[in-house]
């Protein structure tokens, strides 16, 4: 049966290097967890090679929030000597100047800032901290995007609360050239976060305000989520399911460690392994993720309503690009600061 599969390679590896977080998201758990374990760049110094070795070419770094690791820079820096092409996920509230010119210096070269909105109101509902002046924050990634030719995007949480305000923020990083990811709000059924799902009457809104963002794909505005997964998004709150349930290929092209270590078939399944005990290298071709691959393919994946990798196709072709032109200015020794 494995003759089946198609190849694994992970192209995309995800890490998450700690669960502190300086945000209070209703919809996230991390900031609630143990903050004192995280990947160090000790343990980066091991894994990257790995990696590399495995044919991960794109590193996400995500949290928490990565940009409260002591050591982010050297990580950073790490990745860059395995000729890894770095992009940070940050909720921006640490994020200035100075901050961006160390980030850049050590080689960052992608940053996605999670912003749900522009509506301070509504920020402060989702992610329970204030944000002062989200707009100065776009225009910061955007200054700093253009400079160093960074890959630069907004990830958008949506909920029942900020489906009004998608059109505003789609225009407002359009204008600054950030594209912008949309993604549901998880609830994982927890009674206390219904109010973030629509239902009843605000559905046909949220609808209403999912279609006119098809729209605007359509009409070559810059959204990374293709018009199937926002399909999909209504799909869902509106039946509770999604169907046909699709094959994903997560477990293929992207390899998840988080910030104990633990290497897993995708966020939302359980860990097959632990970098401090056995090699990388065999978790990534063990059977127990050849098991996984498996499922994931015949769409009886436990882990979500739909298949994510809808968006990881979508964008796969051109950053694959991005990659490759990053790679090949490599051969100057001066992008090389370690
Ligand atoms: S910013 Fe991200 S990691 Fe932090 S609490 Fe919000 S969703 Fe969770
Ligand atoms: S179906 Fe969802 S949970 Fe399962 S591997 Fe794909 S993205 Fe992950």
């Amino acid at each position: 049966m494995d003759d089946l599969l198609p190849s694994a390679i992970p192209f995309w590896g995800t890490i998450e290097i700690l669960k502190r977080c300086n945000s209070r998201c209703s919809y996230c758990n991390n900031w609630k967890e143990n903050a004192s374990q995280r990947i160090s760049a000790a343990d980066c110094q091991e894994l990257f090679p790995q990696l590399t070795s495995l044919g991960v070419q794109r590193l996400i770094i995500t949290g928490g929030e990565p940009l409260l690791h002591p050591e982010l820079d050297m990580i950073l820096k790490l990745a860059v000597s395995s000729k890894i092409y770095t992009s940070l996920i940050t909720n921006g509230l640490l994020l200035s100047s100075a901050r961006f010119d160390a980030l850049v210096k050590a080689g960052l070269q992608g940053i996605t800032l999670s912003l749900d909105t522009l509506d301070p109101e509504i920020y402060y509902k989702h992610r329970g901290v204030k944000l002062q002046n989200p707009l100065k924050k776009l225009q910061l990634i955007s200054e700093y995007a253009h400079r160093f030719n960074l890959s630069a995007s907004v990830n958008c949480v949506l909920s029942s609360l900020n489906s009004k305000g998608l059109e505003n923020l789609i225009n407002t990083a359009n204008d600054l050239e950030l594209p912008v990811m949309i993604q549901p709000c998880i609830t994982d059924n927890q009674p206390q976060l219904q109010y973030l799902v629509p239902a009843g009457q605000e559905l046909p809104n949220v609808k209403r305000n999912l279609q006119k963002v098809i729209e605007m794909k359509e009409n070559g505005f810059r959204i990374l989520s293709s018009s199937e997964f926002l399909t999909n998004i209504y799909e869902y709150w509106s039946k509770g399911c999604v169907q046909p349930i699709t094959k994903c290929e997560y477990g293929f092209i992207n390899l998840t460690i988080n910030h104990l270590g633990d290497v897993l078939p995708c966020w939302r399944l359980p860990a097959i392994g632990n970098i401090h005990t056995a090699s990388v290298v065999e978790l990534w071709n063990s059977s127990e993720m050849q098991n996984w691959r498996l499922r994931m393919l015949a769409g009886k994946c436990p882990g979500c309503w739909l298949s994510c990798s809808f968006d990881w196709q979508s964008t796969l072709k051109s950053e694959k690009y991005c990659v490759e032109q990053w790679r090949s200015n490599l051969s100057n020794p001066q992008v090389i600061n370690t």
